[in-house]
């Protein structure tokens, strides 16, 4: 069994053998002092994913080094799985994908075995190229959004598009998150909670703080007076009764959803409406806010996609600095930070 190995892809099945030779099960990972170097790393992986997307680089020379390294991500997916926040959990496979990716351009020999772990279907060719079959291109790559990636752009023989080695570790890339996105969170017994209490209150406060920095109100709750000319009117307009097309309302409660409203507080616009129906308004809302399916919902369109539906209503001088309506908030309230990747 090699041990770096293991420290570097500690999702691998051999990582998992080399913990269970190694430790003494889950229980003293999580107490005992023997482990608190684990503890440490594992609570850095998930601080490091929140906060600035990257999963910590520890020293892996010597076994102790490696076992504690290997033990800090399961660790990690527990205190994820505890937290139970899905903002949290896709920072954390993003991180956890991307630290993979770049320990994998650095290492080409390992990239068949991270292939077989994660069941993609390719398979390496003399001249340095990777065959894979277009099922696994296609579920891997269709977050990627250059046309460069379009399947219509690849090189495709008998079910195969063929890709250069860099190109291929970024399509693994997204099959580990995906994987770690689809096992977390995990089920975690209630009594293992009090030994991971102060770690997971200190997650807390970091996630809250992230949160309050991503919302467009800076966790303020929606004020009126910045919202951009296109929103102001479609409200005015739902509140007179009018009949609003489908991508108005879909505008609407994507962006109100952005700023953070509840569907309390979203459904409480439509209601002032003379001919509100209130069944088919919920059913829209929790449809486009993802409370129906579980999802995060839909984007809030941009500033050309409004004008192409002829949502772009009385544009200010503001407008013509901004492409999203969001921005426009943003800048209007004075929280306008950029902010990378969110
Ligand atoms: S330019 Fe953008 S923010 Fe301004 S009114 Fe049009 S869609 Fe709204």
């Amino acid at each position: 069994m090699d041990s770096l190995r293991a420290a570097r892809y500690p999702f691998l099945s051999e990582a998992s053998e080399f913990a269970e030779a190694n430790s003494e099960g889950i229980e003293k990972l999580l107490s005992s002092e023997t482990y608190a170097e684990a503890r440490e790393r594992g609570l850095a992986r998930v601080m490091g994913a929140l906060d600035n997307h990257t999963i910590p680089e520890n020293s892996l020379s010597g076994e102790y080094n490696r076992l504690m390294e290997v033990l800090s991500y399961p660790y990690a997916r527990i205190l994820v799985s505890c937290v139970g926040d899905r903002l949290l959990l896709k920072r954390y496979a993003l991180a956890e994908a991307e630290h993979m990716n770049h320990i994998l351009t650095k290492d080409p020999d390992s990239v068949d075995l991270i292939v077989k772990e994660l069941e993609v279907n390719a398979t390496a060719n003399r001249d340095g190229t990777v065959d894979m079959h277009f099922a696994d291109f296609l579920r891997f790559s269709y977050v990627m959004k250059a046309v460069e990636w379009k399947l219509i752009n690849s090189d495709i023989h008998n079910g195969f598009v063929t890709l250069p080695r860099d190109k291929f570790v970024r399509l693994l890339q997204n099959a580990y998150r995906l994987k770690i996105e689809s096992e977390l969170p995990l089920n975690v017994p209630d009594d293992f909670r009090k030994d991971l209490s102060s770690n997971l209150t200190k997650i807390d406060l970091a996630l809250s703080a992230v949160k309050t920095r991503l919302s467009p109100t800076g966790g303020q709750g929606m004020n009126d007076a910045y919202l951009p000319p296109c929103i102001r009117t479609i409200i005015e307009m739902a509140q007179a009764g009018q009949n609003l097309p489908h991508s108005a309302r879909f505008a609407l409660v994507t962006f109100l959803h952005a700023l953070g409203l509840e569907y309390s507080q979203i459904i409480a616009i439509f209601a002032v409406s003379p001919d509100f129906n209130e069944a088919m308004s919920e059913y829209q809302i929790k449809h486009i806010t993802g409370e129906l399916n579980g999802t995060e919902g839909y984007t809030p369109p941009v500033c050309s996609t409004m004008r192409t539906n002829g949502l772009c209503f009385d544009p200010d001088p503001l407008c013509e600095k901004v492409k999203h309506p969001l921005s426009y908030y943003r800048i209007k309230s004075g929280n306008y930070q950029r902010q990378p990747k969110e």
